[in-house]
Parts: C-alpha cells; sequence; structure tokens
C-alpha cells in the first residue's frame, strides 16, 4: 500500500516527489510515456530561477529526480493504463500490475501537438520548439515562423515580435479560430505576415541537425515553394494525458482536470499538478509550484484522515 502515487515525472511530478519525499511519505512515481514531460524535449532552459546560466532541460530535470530519490522517493518505468478512483484505497494499473494507495496526484500533463512531419521530429529543440516563452530569446534577429490559427498562435506570434526580425504566421485555413481581440492585436503587427490556406510539407535540413527552412503550400492555388526560417514554432494545440482518468476525474471539454480549489480535484484524495489542469502558464517554474501544492495537500489530507 503506498502513501502517494504521483503520476507523470515532469516538473510537477518531480516537485511533488521531493515534498513528499521529505514529508516522509515514501512516494511513488509513475513516469509515464513521455518520462521526464516536456522539459525533457527542450535544450536551454533559461527561465527557471537559480540558473544564471541556464541550464539544459533534460539536466533539470534529471536533477529533480536525484533529488527527490535522495529523500527516499521511487520512481518505476511505464504508464497507468487504468485507474480505480471510486474506491479506498485508491488502484492504479501500473504496465498490469495493480497498486494500492491512500492518494494521487495526477501529474501527467499536455502533450504538444505537432504537425507530424518526421524532418519536424527530428528538428525539435534545433529550431523547432512548441514553446515561444521558453525558446523565443534564441531568435533574436531571425526569421520566424509560427504555425497555427488559434489565441495561442495569435499570442506566440506577438510574443516573438520582440526577438525576431519577422513572424510568419502559417494558417492551414483562411479563417481564423482565434478570438477576435487575439487576432486583431497580430493583425495590427506590423512584423506579422500572414499566409494562410498554407501548409508546411517538409522542414529543412535534419541532416544538418539545424532548421534552415520549409516548404510551403498553398492549399488553394497548388503552388509550392521553399522559405528560409531560422525558428518554427508550432502553436496548434495541446492534449492533457488525462484519458485513463475520464468519467472520474472531472474535466472541461478538452480534458483538461478542473480544479476544485488548491490542488484538488473532485475526488477527495486525488490532487492534480500542472499542464495536466493549467492551460495558460505552462512554465516548469509553476508546474514546479503547482507539484509543491498538490504534495502539500496530500500530506494535509493524509494527517487529517489519520491516514
Ligand atoms: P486551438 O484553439 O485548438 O487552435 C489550434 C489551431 O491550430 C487551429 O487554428 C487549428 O486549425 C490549427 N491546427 C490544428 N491542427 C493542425 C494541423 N495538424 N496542422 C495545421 N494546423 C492545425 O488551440 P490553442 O490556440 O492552443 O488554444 C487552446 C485554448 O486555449 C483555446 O480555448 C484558446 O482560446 C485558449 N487560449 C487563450 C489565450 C488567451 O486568451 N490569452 C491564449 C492561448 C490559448 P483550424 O482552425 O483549421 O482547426
Amino acid at each position: 500500500m503506498q502513501n502517494v502515487v504521483i503520476v507523470g515525472s515532469g516538473c510537477a511530478g518531480n516537485t511533488a516527489a521531493i515534498y513528499t519525499a521529505r514529508a516522509n511519505l515514501s512516494p511513488l512515481v509513475v513516469s509515464g510515456h513521455e518520462a521526464g514531460g516536456q522539459l525533457s524535449m527542450t535544450t536551454l532552459v533559461e527561465n527557471f530561477p537559480g540558473f544564471p546560466e541556464g541550464i539544459d532541460g533534460p539536466v533539470l530535470v534529471e536533477n529533480m529526480k536525484k533529488q527527490a530519490r535522495h529523500f527516499g522517493a521511487e520512481y518505476r518505468d511505464g504508464a497507468v493504463l487504468a485507474a480505480e478512483l471510486g474506491r479506498r484505497p485508491f488502484r492504479l494499473n501500473v504496465e498490469g500490475e495493480w497498486i494500492e494507495t491512500r492518494t494521487v496526484i495526477i501529474a501527467s500533463g499536455a502533450t504538444a501537438r505537432w504537425l507530424g512531419l518526421e524532418s519536424e521530429h527530428k528538428l525539435i529543440g534545433h529550431g523547432v520548439s512548441s514553446c515561444a516563452t521558453c525558446d523565443g530569446f534564441f531568435y533574436r534577429g531571425k526569421k520566424i515562423m509560427v504555425i497555427g490559427g488559434g489565441d495561442s498562435a495569435m499570442e506566440e506570434a506577438n510574443f516573438l515580435t520582440r526577438f525576431g526580425r519577422e513572424v510568419t504566421l502559417v494558417h492551414r485555413r483562411g479563417e481564423f479560430r482565434a478570438s477576435k481581440i487575439m487576432l486583431d492585436r497580430a493583425q495590427r503587427n506590423p512584423k506579422i505576415k500572414f499566409l494562410t490556406n498554407t501548409v508546411v510539407e517538409d522542414l529543412y535540413d535534419p541532416s544538418q541537425h539545424l532548421l534552415t527552412g520549409a516548404r510551403l503550400r498553398n492549399t488553394v492555388s497548388g503552388a509550392v515553394w521553399d522559405q528560409e526560417v531560422d525558428g518554427f514554432f508550432v502553436a496548434i494545440g495541446h492534449v492533457p494525458n488525462t484519458k485513463v482518468f475520464r468519467g472520474q476525474i472531472d474535466t472541461d471539454p478538452d480534458g483538461y482536470i478542473l480544479s476544485k480549489g488548491g490542488a484538488r480535484t473532485n475526488i477527495a484524495g486525488v490532487f492534480h499538478a500542472g499542464d495536466v489542469e493549467d492551460r495558460v502558464y505552462r512554465q516548469a517554474i509553476t508546474a514546479s509550484a503547482a507539484g509543491c501544492m498538490a504534495a502539500i495537500a496530500a500530506e494535509r489530507y493524509l494527517e487529517a484522515e489519520g491516514l
């Protein structure tokens, strides 16, 4: 029987592990399919306080893990495949094995949607990114492309004009999904060029491990052309990793956990931390802070319940 099972090993999960381990709760962390979370896919992290020279994303997350292990956290590879949260103790199926636990911290994150091109996958961290706040700074004076037609794409395009020489927003349709106010703001920004009815067919040049350009196609005229680009930001939405909890944990229509205040979910003893609930900030530091909150909430819950 576990005191705390933490689902996910990104910033939120690892911070929850550090706090619950230091509270002597011997947490078990189920690493998940994307062990280390989104940080493990980035390169340099320059905005996590305490690292004036910046720190590599994978190193930061590995350090957090080491810190949690140091205090007695245990890590298990694999993912939670099923959950029974309507009974006490709770039961989680980890790669076929059922584990019983008094509390659960869901820190399973959200996965950025990608276009799905092989070249895109190969160039993540080498010019291709899904986070303008994280990586925009690296593209000072460079040519930037943003993909998407929703609020995220508008927001990222606007933000990236602080750094880039020019920002081209590429959207697959003629109409935008973004709210009027966000679209207006982007359209009024003289540094943003719009390419509508345009799709990305390929990215160059995975063999150099560096983004150098994109092949684009106009879906109306059929015209195909290459365009130079240094930074390519995909802003086509995120998918929260809550599938195994659906029907038990309250979520919004997109699957993000609905918070009941603090780190609480609709089930007492089950807490949320990080991007699985937060669709707004999505930063390493905010996910870590949420992990801390969930850990303290779990600790207090166990104490109050006399467990
Ligand atoms: P979204 O609203 O779902 O928009 C995703 C965009 O990506 C759509 O324009 C979509 O095109 C495009 N897209 C999806 N798959 C694609 C593909 N395979 N290839 C090319 N384009 C693709 O996602 P979001 O912009 O991340 O916003 C998510 C939610 O957060 C929304 O509710 C939004 O309002 C909110 N948000 C709010 C703010 C704010 O208020 N400050 C900022 C960011 C996000 P189609 O239009 O053709 O489907």
